[in-house]
C-alpha cells in the first residue's frame, strides 16, 4: 500500500480513522457553527479538593527533586538524561502520573498532570517529552482508552512503574500521512508477526515496551487495515538502529526501530484489527493537552525572564523594559501566557469533567498553544539581546546567570511539527468545524452523482440552512448590555459572539464559493481555524472569574491580563477576517507552482549547498534480510 497512495485513499484512511459521532456537547462545534454557547465552558468546574491535595503534594515532591538531583546544563552538555534522573522520576512515581491507581499510577487529574509536565519542561523540555511520549501517547492512554481490562492490568502497572514506553507510527515515508504505513503485521499461529522500520519514535532507544502501529493484510478471518500493538522491546529480532538528534530536546532517546518478523501474541492488540489509527487519534483527543501544558510553562517562565531582565538591564539611561518597543514585547509576553494557561485551564477541566468532547478544544489548545508559545520565546530572546542567542553554559562560564533562552527556543520549535503539524491540525479542526455542513449538504458539494439523489440532498441541506442561516444574522453580541455579567470583559464576550457568527458565515459563503475544492483552499481554512482558535482563546479568557473564584486577592490583576490578552487576540481575529477575502492566496499557489516547476532556479544560483549527498527518503526502505519478500 505505501507508495502508491492517492489523495483520495490517503484522505479515506484519516476519514475512518475519525470519531464520526458527537456524543457530548462540544464548545468548539458550536463556536463554528455560529453558536457561543459559553454555558460550555463558563463557569468551570471545580477541582476536586481530594484531586487537588494529591496533585499539590506531587509537585511539590517533583519540584525538590528537580531542584536538588536534576542538572538541567548536564542534560544539555551530555545530550542525555542521566540515568539516576531516570530512575528518581520512577520513585517519584512520574511515569504513572496519569494511570489510575487501581492500576498502581499516581491517579492526577489532567490539570495536575499539565502543571506537572510544565514543571518539569521547564526544568528541561526533554523530561517533560519523555514523560509525555511516555504516558500521552505512549502504552498507558491507548490501553486505558481501547484495552480490555486484562491488558490494563497486566502492562498498566509496569509503564505506571518502571517501564519506559513509546509510540511507533512514524515511518521514513510516513510522516503526517499514516495511509503510506509499510510496516507489516502478518498474522501467524496465534499472533502477528511485525515487520518494518520505524522512526524518530521518542523514547524508543530506551523503551521497555512500545506500542507499534502495522498495515494487517486483509485475508481469510482478518478484517485488515492499520492495528496497534503492545510490544515489549525484549522481544526476538527488534533492533534500535539509530538514536537520532536534533535541533534542540538534545536529552531525549529517540529512535530509528526495525521490527524483522518479531512475534507479538493476539491478545497484545489494542482494539480490533482496523482500528489502529482510531486507537492513535483518540488517544491524541486529550493526549494532545500534555504539549500545550509545556508551552504554557515555557510563557510563564519567558514572563519570568523578561521582567527580571528587564528591569535589570540599563540601556540609554533606562532599564530596557521602560523603553516602549521593548514594553510592548513584554506586555505581548506575559498576556500571551495568561491567554495559553486559560485555554489549558479550561480545556482540562472540560477532559477531567468528562461533560464535554473536547476534542475541537485540546487540538486547538495543541496548535495555538505551539504557535504563540514560539513567537513568545522568539520575543524574549530580542529582549535578552545578544544574551537571548547566547547558550547557559557560555553565560555560566562567563560568570553570568545561565538563562537557556536559546535552549528553550530551540526545544520550542518542534511543538509546531509533532503530535500533528499546524498545517494538519488546520485541516484536522476544519474538517471538524465543517462536519454538520458535511452532513447536511456533503452530497451535494461532491460532483456528480444521480439527479434524484442530488434532489433528496438539495431537500435535506434546504432544510436544515433555511433555519441556521436567518439565526446567523442576529445574537446576544448585539446587545450593549449583554454578557454584563463579565464586567471589563464583556465587550470582549461580546465579539466573540457576533466574530462566531461571521466565522459560521464565511465558513458557508467558503463552501458556496468553492463547494467540495474547499478542501484544497488550505490558507482560507487555517484562517478560519485561527479565528475559532482566537475566540476560543477569548472565550477562556473568562478563566480570570475562576482566579477570582479560587484566588480573590489576585482579581484586579487577572481581569488586566484577560482584558489585555483580549484585546490582543481581538486585532488578529479583525486581522484574519479581513485576511479571508483580500490576500495574495492565488498568486502564491500559482508561484508555487512555477517554482516547483524549476522556472525560479536562477534565483538559486551564486550558493554553494552544504546539505551533501543523499536521498532526502530512502527510495526503498530497507528491508531485513530474514524478511520475506511482500
Ligand atoms: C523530535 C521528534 C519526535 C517525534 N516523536 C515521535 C514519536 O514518538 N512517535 C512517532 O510515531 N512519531 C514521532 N515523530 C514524528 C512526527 O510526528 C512527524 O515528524 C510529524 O508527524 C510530521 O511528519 P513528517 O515529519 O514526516 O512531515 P511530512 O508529513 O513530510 O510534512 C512535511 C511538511 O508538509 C506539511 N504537510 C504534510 N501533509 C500536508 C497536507 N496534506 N496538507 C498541508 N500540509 C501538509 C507538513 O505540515 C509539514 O510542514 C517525532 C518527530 C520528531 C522530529
Amino acid at each position: 500500500m505505501s507508495s502508491n497512495v492517492s489523495e483520495r485513499q490517503a484522505r479515506e484512511v484519516a476519514e475512518a480513522a475519525r470519531e464520526s459521532g458527537w456524543k457530548l456537547p462540544s464548545f468548539g462545534r458550536e463556536l463554528f457553527l455560529g453558536n457561543f454557547r459559553l454555558d460550555l465552558i463558563h463557569p468551570q468546574p471545580r477541582l476536586d479538593p481530594e484531586a487537588i491535595e494529591r496533585g499539590e503534594r506531587f509537585l511539590a515532591r517533583l519540584r525538590e527533586f528537580l531542584e536538588s538531583d536534576v542538572d538541567p546544563l548536564e542534560i544539555e552538555r551530555e545530550a542525555k538524561i542521566p540515568e539516576t534522573v531516570i530512575d528518581g522520576l520512577k520513585r517519584l512515581g512520574a511515569l504513572g502520573m496519569k494511570v489510575p491507581e487501581q492500576y498502581g499510577g499516581l491517579g492526577l487529574s489532567q490539570v495536575y498532570y499539565n502543571r506537572a509536565l510544565a514543571l518539569a519542561g521547564v526544568w528541561h523540555a526533554s523530561l517533560s517529552t519523555l514523560l509525555s511520549a511516555h504516558q500521552s501517547i505512549g502504552v498507558a492512554e491507548p490501553l486505558r482508552l481501547f484495552g480490555t481490562e486484562e491488558q490494563k492490568r497486566k502492562w498498566l502497572p509496569l509503564v505506571a512503574r518502571d517501564h519506559i514506553s513509546a509510540f511507533l507510527l512514524t515511518e521514513p515515508d510516513v510522516g503526517s500521512d499514516p495511509a503510506r504505513l509499510a510496516t507489516t503485521a502478518t498474522p501467524v499461529e496465534g499472533g502477528y508477526e511485525l515487520t518494518g522500520q520505524k522512526l524518530w519514535a521518542t523514547n524508543g532507544a530506551i523503551a521497555d515496551i512500545v506500542v507499534v502501529m502495522a498495515q494487517v493484510p486483509k485475508g481469510d478471518g482478518h478484517r485488515g487495515g492499520i492495528s496497534a500493538f503492545v510490544l515489549p522491546c525484549d522481544s526476538e529480532r527488534v533492533t534500535v538502529e539509530h538514536r537520532n538528534a536534533f535541533m534542540g530536546l538534545r536529552g531525549i532517546e529517540n529512535s530509528v526501530t526495525r521490527l524483522d518478523r518479531v512475534f507479538v501474541p493476539d491478545e497484545n492488540r489494542i482494539g480490533r484489527e482496523g482500528e489502529g489509527l482510531k486507537v492513535a487519534l483518540s488517544t491524541l483527543n486529550t493526549g494532545r493537552l500534555a504539549l500545550p501544558a509545556i508551552c504554557v510553562g515555557m510563557a510563564k517562565w519567558a514572563t519570568k525572564i523578561a521582567r527580571e531582565w528587564s528591569n535589570e538591564r540599563v540601556q540609554w539611561g533606562r532599564p530596557i523594559g521602560k523603553h516602549d518597543a521593548v514594553a510592548q514585547k513584554l506586555a505581548f509576553i506575559a498576556a500571551s501566557a495568561f491567554g495559553l494557561e486559560a485555554m489549558l485551564d479550561v480545556a482540562s477541566r472540560l477532559a477531567d469533567n468528562k461533560s464535554g468532547d473536547i476534542r475541537i478544544e485540546a487540538a486547538i489548545a495543541k496548535l495555538y498553544g505551539s504557535e504563540m508559545g514560539w513567537k513568545v520565546l522568539d520575543e524574549l530572546i530580542q529582549v535578552r539581546g545578544g544574551r537571548g542567542y547566547e547558550t547557559a553554559a557560555s553565560l555560566k562560564a562567563r560568570g553570568e546567570k545561565p538563562v537557556p533562552a536559546e535552549q528553550a527556543l530551540r526545544d520550542m520549535r518542534i511543538n509546531r511539527i509533532f503530535e500533528g503539524s499546524t498545517e494538519i491540525m488546520h485541516l484536522l479542526i476544519a474538517r471538524e468545524a465543517v462536519d454538520q455542513h458535511l452532513k447536511v449538504a456533503g452530497d451535494l458539494l461532491e460532483p456528480g452523482g444521480e439527479l434524484k439523489d442530488r434532489i433528496a440532498a438539495a431537500g435535506k441541506a434546504g432544510v436544515f440552512y433555511s433555519k441556521w442561516l436567518p439565526q446567523l444574522a442576529v445574537g446576544r453580541g448585539q446587545v450593549p448590555t449583554s454578557f454584563d455579567e463579565f464586567d471589563e470583559l464583556a465587550p470582549y464576550m461580546r465579539f466573540v459572539e457576533r466574530s462566531s457568527r461571521k466565522l459560521a458565515r464565511s465558513t458557508f459563503y467558503g463552501m458556496t464559493r468553492w463547494q467540495a475544492k474547499l478542501e484544497h483552499r488550505q490558507a482560507f481554512l487555517g484562517r478560519l481555524v485561527d479565528i475559532g482558535a482566537e475566540l476560543f482563546a477569548m472565550a477562556a479568557a473568562a478563566y480570570a472569574d475562576t482566579l477570582e473564584r479560587e484566588r480573590p486577592e489576585r482579581r484586579a490583576e487577572a481581569q488586566e491580563l484577560a482584558e489585555l490578552f483580549c484585546a490582543h487576540a481581538k486585532r488578529r481575529v479583525e486581522t484574519l477576517f479581513g485576511a479571508l477575502w483580500d490576500n495574495d492566496d492565488d498568486a502564491n499557489r500559482a508561484a508555487a507552482a512555477r517554482l516547483l516547476d524549476g522556472r525560479y532556479r536562477w534565483l538559486e544560483e551564486g550558493i554553494a549547498d552544504p546539505s551533501g549527498e543523499g536521498p532526502m527518503i530512502p527510495a526503498e526502505v530497507k528491508q531485513p534480510a530474514s524478511a520475506p519478500a511482500a
